[in-house]
């Protein structure tokens, strides 16, 4: 297999009007039609060349959108833990991946896109998010030399407001609800670029060497489930991209099936999944412990409802009391997650009990936030 990718095989394409794009142009949306866009690029998976690397995105190199010559921006990522808890008949996996700089997934995501953002020569980024994708953003472009602008709803939260600005981000703080926060961002850039976790392709390209890994961890067994929390997508969508490179690339024969979870006051996607809907209903989501994943408009969900369905997948809501008892429950076990995150293991037990996830069945749960930023919030609300 040949070492490196030829650039002019990598494609960005629009969702909207299928308009094929330059990867050497710093888009983030379609320049025709203001539609999303998408990454196309050949499935190399050259394992001889990459395990001769340390573990870690890194070693992907030829599955990433990046030029050969383009020097990374780390700082110090690994491969993330994959954990074996007891569950009965069930070999569960925790896939720990808040094992990150800034305490979440998103550095993956994060990663890929300053390196790619370094590369088109781009000094100042724009990003809106109230939490973790924010402070990804912001590290990863503090270790880039490029200078971030993160526009927040003026709500967000103390602890992800004090990281991103410790990272010598220029923090907005956008009153009213976080769609402004958006709004405000979009129009900063256009004199800048969107470095979004949800406009920007390249931000997916990272996230999908989380299935590069359990591949790895798991000896080229594909795994039955594997479930994720759901807002905006970005886990969700790095996993099937991940796990299509690797079927394309004959590494794997088939898909696992993907089951995503949402809070169920807030819940936009399982009420499209469940009625079939043309369109996302107009919902007013309720307060949540979940707040990485309080997104009433996710504006993937096309292709979110289209993953899980290619995958034979599933999508549900759990309830606050049963986010509540799996973080208390794990918590109690010494390992301490994001709220959030605790939508996984909640929906396992629901998938359990209603027997969609059966004995003898490998289940991947992943894990997508520490929860030492929340920590403090938790523990006023349990006590
Ligand atoms: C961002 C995030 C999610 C959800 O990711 P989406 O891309 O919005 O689907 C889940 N958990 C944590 C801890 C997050 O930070
Ligand atoms: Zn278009």
């Amino acid at each position: 297999m040949s070492k490196h990718i030829p650039r002019q095989t990598i494609i960005l394409q629009c969702q909207a009007c299928n308009a094929i794009h330059d990867p050497a142009q710093p888009l983030w949306a379609c320049p025709n039609c203001g539609g999303l866009l998408d990454l196309h690029m050949p499935a190399a998976f050259p394992w001889e060349i990459m395990q001769s690397r340390p573990p870690g995105l890194w070693r992907y190199r030829e599955a990433l959108p990046l030029a050969p010559e383009t020097a990374v921006v780390s700082l110090g990522e690994t491969i993330t833990p994959l954990l074996a808890v007891p569950a009965g008949p069930i070999d569960l996996r925790l896939k720990l991946d808040f094992f990150f700089p800034t305490g979440s997934f998103k550095d993956r995501g994060a990663a890929l896109l300053l390196s790619k953002i370094k590369e088109l020569g781009v000094r100042e980024i724009v990003e809106d998010s109230s939490g973790n994708a924010g402070a990804a953003i912001a590290a990863y472009a503090a270790a880039a030399g490029v200078q971030a602008n993160i526009f927040v709803p003026a709500s967000a939260s103390a602890a992800k407001t004090a990281q991103i600005q410790l990272y010598r981000a220029r923090l907005h703080q956008i009153p009213g609800p976080r769609i402004k926060a958006t709004k405000a961002a979009q129009i900063a850039a256009q004199r800048s670029y969107y470095a979004s976790h949800v406009w920007n392709p390249y931000f997916f390209q990272g996230v999908k060497t989380v299935a590069f890994e359990l591949w790895e961890q798991l000896d080229g067994q594909i795994p039955d489930w594997v479930i994720t929390p759901v807002g905006h997508g970005t886990m969700l969508l790095g996993l099937a991209k991940g796990f299509e490179h690797l079927r394309q690339a004959g590494a794997i024969d088939r898909l696992p099936r993907l089951a995503g979870v949402q809070a169920a006051s807030c819940a936009p996607l399982v009420s499209a999944y469940q009625t079939g809907s043309a369109r996302l209903p107009d919902l007013v989501p309720g307060p949540t412990q979940a707040e990485g994943i309080a997104i009433s408009q996710p504006l993937r969900w096309r292709q979110i409802l289209q993953a899980i369905a290619a995958s034979h997948g599933d999508l549900l809501a759990v309830p606050e009391a049963a986010i509540a008892a799996a973080h208390r429950h794990w918590a109690g076990r010494g390992l301490l997650m994001e709220p959030t995150a605790a939508t996984g293991p909640a929906a396992f037990q629901t998938l359990l009990e209603r027997q969609i996830i059966k004995p003898g069945q490998v289940v991947i749960i992943i894990i997508t936030g520490s929860g030492l930023k929340s920590a403090a919030k938790m523990q006023k609300t349990t006590t």
